[in-house]
């Protein structure tokens, strides 16, 4: 056959297999597999090595690829920090990103690619260089001075600067003197005194926070917030008053966009968690990925799983009918999976074969798909802290090949040496890379596993996680072998009607007889 009709039909049978994909996806915003981007560390277009929103486009195809369906960006405003959490200016796009125009452009391509952005925006408190801040240092008369929370020096104990750790001096600690002046009032800020609170009692801040709002939702066009720092709104002492304060923002918000999406950080136990849901129908599950560590992996409770996050999600539904889960493992703020795992890369696959076969919305931290390892390093010759080092350049190509590939920092952990660049893991059907993709659009192409209920199952053996999934009449059967031996699990009665295989994540898994056999490290989906 002449080699370019031979070309042209390759061609032609790709895109038909690739058409017939993406009808296959059942997933609707926001159900789907989400992403956690930190685009310093992602793609860079125009070579000053940190990432920025024209490189973002650029990889849009490569998100698509792997199945994602909504990417959440770590904090993209002006700030003076490189996380970028501490913002500046709420109506912009920090310069090392590019501009609004790039970023107006982004979420246009996005969208064409049934991908959903969501931006992480900082309510609790701005950087101590955003202009209300400084604004209201100057003076108790100044009119931003009650965008902040103030306290006389009387009222604040001098204990402040002890060094001894009582709950009394860690609360006095978080009170912060102007320009090192303990003369005079000084100003509440939670974290630190970088990031002073925004007084949140105030209505003209509220205005402006809705103001800020509908600029990103309604020009820019985003599709929802993930909302840092929940619940450190108002003090500790003031749980309440937080729990109202989402209730008010998620009114606005509707107002504003009545699909908009809402996740929050809420970083404590289940049951101290449950009441911010009336405003925050989604939540991180800071649990599960916990669990998914500890109980599961560490082999501790694994019977016990199950049942653990059923009874945490039921209670959630009962508190608020749209809750809807906001599942993950790893985030910004944790080791990297590969590097907790001390690169046991069976145990990172069986981790995330257990995350994205749960109900809710999975979130992948960026990287996580090629192996990427991170860990928290304390480098005294950088200012920057320990978690720069769980937030490394993605490693697209050997030597820096890939022209996007970013430098912003010098990676440590995660090289060309460390982790089998993107690369070459998309040609190796084995590789993790491969791994993720594969699962991610097994989940994409089920309503059962995408939207379906979650039940026990009645298999009870310490090496297997296994449980029902249920929706609409159709139900699977997910087992999960976590151990390092082969296991054979008679079904027995209850699951006998569970008679095919539907997903093998290795290609070993038997069915004869009521008999499964599952390898080790491996997971099988029956239906
Ligand atoms: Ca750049």
């Amino acid at each position: 056959m002449n080699i370019r009709i031979e070309r042209a039909l390759i061609f032609l049978l790709i895109l038909l297999l690739a058409c017939s994909d993406h009808e296959k996806n059942v997933t609707k915003w926001p159900y789907g597999v989400n992403y956690e981007i930190f685009v310093m560390s992602f793609a860079d277009s125009d070579g000053d090595g940190k990432g920025d929103f024209k490189g973002l486009t650029s990889k849009l195809d490569y998100l698509q690829d792997l199945g994602i369906g909504g990417l959440w960006l770590m904090p993209i405003m002006p700030s003076d920090t490189y996380h970028k959490y501490h913002v500046i200016d709420y109506k912009n796009i920090d310069p090392d990103y590019g501009t609004l125009d790039d970023f107006k452009t982004f979420v246009s391509e996005a969208h064409k690619r049934n991908i959903r952005v969501i931006t992480d925006f900082v309510i609790n408190h701005t950087g101590n260089k955003h202009p209300w801040f400084i604004e209201a240092s100057k003076g108790v008369d100044n009119a931003y001075r009650d965008y902040y929370v103030w306290a006389k020096k009387d009222s604040i104990k001098q204990q402040v600067f002890k060094q001894n750790i009582t709950a009394d001096s860690y609360n006095l600690r978080k009170w912060h003197p102007v320009d090192g002046d303990t003369i005079k009032d000084q100003y509440y800020g939670y974290f630190n005194g970088l990031c002073p609170d925004l007084n949140l009692d105030n209505q003209k801040v509220r205005d402006e926070i809705v103001d800020i709002s509908r600029f990103w939702l309604e020009e820019i066009g985003v599709d929802g917030f993930r909302l840092d720092a929940a619940r450190h709104i108002f003090p500790d002492d003031r749980n309440e008053d937080n729990y109202a304060f989402w209730i008010w923002f998620r009114e606005e918000m509707l107002k504003i966009k009545p699909d908009v999406y809402l996740v929050g950080e809420v970083w404590m136990q289940a049951k101290e968690v449950a009441p911010y849901l009336k405003g925050l129908p989604s939540l991180f599950n800071f649990d599960i990925g916990f669990a998914i560590m500890a109980d599961v992996l560490a082999g501790k409770d694994t019977v016990g799983f199950v049942k653990k996050y059923k009874e945490i999600s039921d209670y959630y539904a009962s508190i608020n009918k749209d809750f809807l889960d906001a599942t993950f493992i790893k985030n910004h703020d944790q080791i990297r999976l590969m590097s907790e795992l001390n690169g046991n890369s069976d145990k990172s696959k069986i981790a995330v074969s257990i995350l994205l076969t749960l109900p809710g919305t999975p979130y992948l931290y960026y990287g996580e798909e090629i192996g990427m390892l991170g860990d928290k390093v304390m480098n005294y010759e950088t200012i920057m802290g320990p978690d720069i080092y769980i937030r490394e350049p993605f490693v697209w190509d050997y030597n820096g090949k890939d022209k996007m590939q970013t430098y912003w920092m010098e990676a440590t952990l995660s090289t060309d040496k460390t982790v089998v660049p993107f690369s070459q893991q998309k040609e190796d059907a084995t590789s993790m890379y491969n791994f993720y993709k594969t699962l991610i659009h097994y989940r994409n192409d089920s309503e059962v596993l995408t939207f379906g209920e979650i039940d026990f199952s009645p298999i009870s053996q310490q090496e297997i996680i296994s449980f029902v999934r249920s929706h609409q009449g159709k139900r699977l059967l997910v087992v999960h072998n976590i151990s390092d031996v082969e296991v054979t699990v008679n079904l027995g009665n209850e699951l006998k009607d569970f008679d095919e295989l539907d997903f093998d994540s290795g290609s070993s898994g038997k069915l004869r007889d009521g008999e499964l056999t599952v390898p080790a490290y491996s997971s099988i989906v029956l239906k």
